[in-house]
């Protein structure tokens, strides 16, 4: 049936930027087009934009020739800003009235500390809002050609850290029952530890024929994806010299990219 836009359709509003707010936004895994409606709005009112190494800086050109932009992340090996002093920014600009945009890479609430920034804010008092972002290991993926879920080969996915907040590989994980289900796992930050997350696997019991990929750059112009097998993957990533940001997917899922690969960037 035919619809008359005009008629029926109200303008959409976006919720104002109230002055004195944090909106903690992802800012997905890198191509622009990925940004929501929301953190658009997010850029174009923000007064202060405080922002992760994986933003792609090109979504800055939607915000207004007068904001300020702090960069918080890692930069040439030096260390990261502490959590504790970026989120004492947040604070701080709040209070002085300002509308304080908080841009991460793909979801704030996946593998982002998204949420302990939330923490803190609430417990200064600081309105704010939380928008979703695509993350890489979901979006990033689909970019790659490789559905997260697909009927005939899973029903569930994992997603996984492959490292902690010390920075080791986590013990938190049961690898054994990680290994013992065909669900697919999908690895962030797992570059560094691969080869004791795939000894691991394997000593539990993982196939070693399991097909593997590793995106890296996901939905940029140098978007990489690299097929293997379990038993061939650590190799694989230090043979190919293979640098973050990855995503690692291992996963019967994972052969459907031989018929969904569809990336060509232009
Ligand atoms: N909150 C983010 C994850 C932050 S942790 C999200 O939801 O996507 C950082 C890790 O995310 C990187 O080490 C890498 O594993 C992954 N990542 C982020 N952007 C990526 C990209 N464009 N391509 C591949 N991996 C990416």
């Amino acid at each position: 049936m035919h619809h008359d836009i005009n008629k029926n359709t109200k303008p959409i509003q976006f919720t104002d930027f109230k002055r004195g707010s944090v909106w903690l936004c992802g800012a997905g895994p890198g191509d622009p087009g990925l940004i929501t409606c929301l953190c658009k709005h997010a850029l174009e009112n923000a007064d202060y934009i405080i922002y992760d190494a994986l933003v792609n800086n090109d979504i800055f050109s939607f915000a207004h020739s007068g904001v300020f932009l702090e960069y918080a992340g890692k930069r040439g090996g030096k260390p990261s800003p502490k959590q504790k002093d970026i989120t004492l920014r947040l604070i701080e600009l709040a209070k002085q009235g300002k509308r304080v945009l908080r841009l991460k890479g793909g979801d704030p609430f996946i593998f982002g500390r998204g949420a302990e920034e939330a923490v803190a804010l609430r417990k200064a008092g600081i309105p704010f809002r939380i928008v979703p972002g695509v993350s890489a290991g979901i979006g990033g993926l689909a970019y790659a050609g490789i559905p997260l879920t697909y009927r005939e080969t899973n029903q569930a996915v994992t997603l996984i850290t492959g490292h902690d907040a010390t920075g080791e590989m986590p013990h938190a994980h049961n690898w054994a029952v990680l290994a013992q289900t065909k669900i697919p796992l999908v690895f962030y930050m797992a570059i560094k530890h691969i080869d004791n997350i795939c000894t691991t696997l394997l000593e539990n019991g993982r196939s070693e024929q399991e097909t593997c990929a590793v995106v890296t750059n996901a939905s940029l112009p140098n978007q990489a994806v690299n097929i293997t097998i379990l038993k061939n993957l650590s190799q694989m990533v230090k043979q190919q010299n293979i640098q973050p940001p990855a995503i690692i997917v291992m996963g019967d899922n994972v052969d459907m990219h031989k018929i969904l690969d569809w990336f060509i960037y232009s």
